[in-house]
């Protein structure tokens, strides 16, 4: 299980911090490692600092983007030194650590870090499901990259040792990719109607993002929405 939960670093500049993540994660026993468009590839400076977790270095995962990295995940989480402009549902790492470990029973979940100079984007925030935030010191807060990483897997350690005492998880949640796909059809249809005016789309599709988030739909409530969308496209047609 903890095979399934993905640790995925954004746009990374040092590659020193790319190796002690891999050793951060081996250490916790986490695997799966995803880098997105890291500024450089891991390299000397990647394999020292990661000492015994190579491995975990060998088999990280380059891809160009975070959507591809966390396209066939249920859960992803985000990470976030600072609250922004448009809060997210939030999550402590201790209820981060088990609904990782809950979530990653049935498939790929994802925890997702942002850049050393300047975290994750709005958008890529937007990809998350939750956010979490390491309360550090409010005069200070913002951790080493690979710091929050020890920090955060360190919680889903503690989460896998506990599992026995967390109820099964019953829910079946969509794939990111299948979530995504249900956003453009919404802002396509939404376009369709009128309803969203295409040079002005504003803010509307980042707050029903946020709300269709918080509710969290199911596997089939989102074939549910679907058919909706696709019933309202049909009428449009005629
Ligand atoms: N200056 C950046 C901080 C980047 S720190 C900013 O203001 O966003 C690099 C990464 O480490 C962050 O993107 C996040 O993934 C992680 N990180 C650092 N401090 C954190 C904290 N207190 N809580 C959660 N993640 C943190």
């Amino acid at each position: 299980m903890l095979d399934n939960i993905r640790i995925v670093l954004v746009n990374t500049s040092h590659t020193g911090n790319i190796g002690s993540t891999a050793r951060a994660m081996k250490t916790m026993g986490l695997s799966d490692l995803y880098l997105v468009d890291p500024v450089s590839a891991p390299d000397g400076k990647s394999s020292a600092l990661a000492a015994g977790a190579g491995d975990v270095l060998a088999n990280a995962t380059i891809v160009s983007d975070l959507s591809e990295a966390v396209k066939d995940c249920s859960l992803i989480v985000g990470t976030s030194a600072r609250s922004r402009t448009l809060p997210w549902p939030m999550l402590t790492p201790r209820e981060c650590g088990v609904k990782m470990v809950q979530e990653g029973q049935k498939g790929p979940v994802a925890l997702v870090f942002g850049r050393e100079n300047n975290g994750l984007s709005n958008e890529e925030l937007q990809l998350c499901h939750f956010h979490v935030c390491i309360p550090a010191n409010p005069e200070y807060s913002s951790l080493n990259l690979a710091a929050a990483v020890q920090t955060l897997c360190y919680e889903i350690r503690m989460g896998y040792l506990n599992l026995d005492s967390y109820p099964d998880m019953e829910s079946d949640y969509p794939l990111s990719e299948d979530l995504e796909r249900f956003y453009v059809h919404l802002e396509n249809t939404l376009t369709e109607t009128g309803f969203i005016v295409k040079n002005h789309p504003g803010v509307v599709m980042t707050k029903l993002r946020r709300l269709v988030n918080r509710a969290r739909p199911e596997s089939q409530e989102l074939n549910i929405l679907r058919g909706i969308l696709s019933a309202i496209d049909k009428k449009n047609k005629q």
